[in-house]
């Protein structure tokens, strides 16, 4: 529909030029009718945090292949993205947003302002102390790289996706790496520690010290970090990359009275409209890392740190904006991450978290190869598939292949409350290159199956 001009417009404000600011603003712009304006703390606009890692790690050439968008693409669009802009407070009963001393009226908001570091107290570098890094912006992207290239010592500390990704991308450089976890096993959040000991032996095998059970003590060194503390010991380290886990940004959002969830993030309702004391607000929309979500194997409350979702999230404003009303629901969190020659995968729930929530599983871990055991190229492959009363609540998948398809198969299987007989049942396909001639899915789906008490062998 061609526009009658500027004033039948409604302003749309969107806080954060992340993976849900910029898709928003850009399907919004194609379907809608908004003067839109994007205001992001960040210096560059649309890039891949997702593939900073593999940058650091040498298969990307350089981080300017990671921006999928530059400022002039939104300019042409005709929407106005002020970068280096950080929204101070916004007033949510006169629709105002403030940057810099600058008041900016909103008909609409987005509120997508993601996560930040989180550092625990302990290990907060003095001002001073420099080669302390954490990983969220392609500049911190863009400095750890630069650190790497004259780095002898790098220790990594925290062994979640980011971390492990990381610790291959600093021993892949040659770079001497010690990865140090707080708990026993890698990964923890994603997948339970049997399967977390094949990341571990395979990070080994790549020149990555691993330690867990330990969290680090201090940081020590004068000008630029010398070492770290573990327990009593000093372990010598010239570059330092916390990466303990994020938190939802969320100060803008609590500062104006939007409610905040035991998650720490924003609380909405299905169409992701922000809850304050007067209700749901129809104008202010929240999506992305900043929002607590529902789960849908346990039902409780969390925060998905997943691009996928943010993207998501993205598609279901844009769809209330345009007055196509379209609810979020619960979600399985489906995760992979590309961990040097080994594809690591989850969805639905862990073993830790079906015990933190009081329900029983039972789980099957069949082990198999991507490809019939004589083609070239085969490699192994883990699938440990988990259920409560027979229905299946969580999968996780290694293998050198094919583990991102058996993910998001595995996703929809969840969502849809497949039980263990149906997976029995499975149909699968096959041929040489590609395959076994019986998953191994179904070897996984077997071995449960023989746990039950009482199942017919
Ligand atoms: C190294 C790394 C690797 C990752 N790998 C994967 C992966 O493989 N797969 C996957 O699914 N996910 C991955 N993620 C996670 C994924 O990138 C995030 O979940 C996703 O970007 C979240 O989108 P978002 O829009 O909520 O937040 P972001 O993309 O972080 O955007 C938030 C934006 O808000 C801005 N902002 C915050 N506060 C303000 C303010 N007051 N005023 C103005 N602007 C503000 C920030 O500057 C930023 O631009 C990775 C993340 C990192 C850091």
């Amino acid at each position: 529909m061609h526009s009658t001009g500027k004033s039948d417009k409604k302003k749309l404000i969107i806080v954060g030029g992340g993976a849900v600011g910029l898709a928003v603003a850009t399907s919004v712009k194609r379907h809608g009718n908004y003067d839109i304006t994007i205001f992001s703390s960040d210096s560059h606009a649309a890039y891949s945090q997702c593939g900073m890692p593999f940058v650091i790690s040498g298969e990307i050439k350089d981080f300017q292949s990671l921006i999928l968008r530059k400022k002039d693409f939104f300019r042409e669009m005709g929407i106005d993205l002020r970068l280096n802009t950080t929204v101070k407070s916004l007033d949510l009963e006169k629709r105002t947003v403030v940057t810099k001393g600058e008041k900016h009226h909103f008909d609409k908001l987005v509120i997508a302002t993601g996560g930040r570091s989180a550092v625990p107290d302990n290990l907060k570098p003095k001002d001073d102390l420099k080669n302390v890094f954490t990983l969220r912006t392609l500049e911190d992207g863009m400095k750890i790289d630069k650190a790497l290239e004259s780095a002898k010592n790098v220790v990594i500390i925290g062994g979640g996706g980011i971390g492990v990704e990381i610790a291959i991308a600093s021993a892949k450089k040659g770079v001497k790496t010690l990865l140090i976890n707080r708990g026993s096993s890698l990964l923890s959040h994603n997948i339970d520690p049997d399967m977390a000991d094949i990341v571990q032996e395979h990070l080994e095998s790549m020149g990555v010290n691993v330690i867990t059970g330990e969290a680090p003590r201090a940081l020590n060194g004068e000008d630029i970090v010398k070492s770290v503390t573990i327990s009593e010991e000093e372990f010598p380290a010239d570059t330092v990359i916390i990466s303990t886990g994020t938190d939802p940004e969320i100060k803008l959002a609590s500062d104006a009275g939007i409610e905040i969830g035991i998650t720490g993030g924003i609380i909405t309702n299905e169409y992701l409209q922000a809850k304050t004391d007067r209700g749901y607000d129809q104008d202010v929309y929240c999506g992305g890392e900043c929002v607590q979500l529902q789960n849908l194997v346990t039902g409780t409350p969390m925060i998905s740190q997943l691009a996928s979702t943010a993207r998501r999230m993205a598609g279901v404003i844009r769809n209330n904006l345009v007055s196509k009303p379209t609810p979020f629901g619960p979600i399985v969190n489906p995760w992979v991450g590309a961990i040097g020659e080994l594809q690591v995968g989850t969805v639905g729930i862990t073993s830790k978290e079906a015990k933190k929530h009081g329900i029983d599983i039972v789980s099957g871990l069949a082990t198999g190869t991507t490809r019939a055991g004589y083609f070239p190229g085969s490699t192994r492959i883990f699938i440990k598939l988990l259920f409560s009363n027979r229905i299946l609540v969580g999968a996780q998948v290694i293998g050198g292949e094919g583990v991102k398809e058996r993910i998001d198969g595995l996703s929809l299987a969840i969502r849809k409350k497949t039980t263990l007989d149906e997976l029995l049942n499975l149909e699968t396909c096959y041929t040489p290159p590609l395959s076994m001639l019986v998953d191994p899915l179904t070897f996984a789906a077997q071995g449960a199956h023989k746990k039950i008490p009482g199942s017919k062998k």
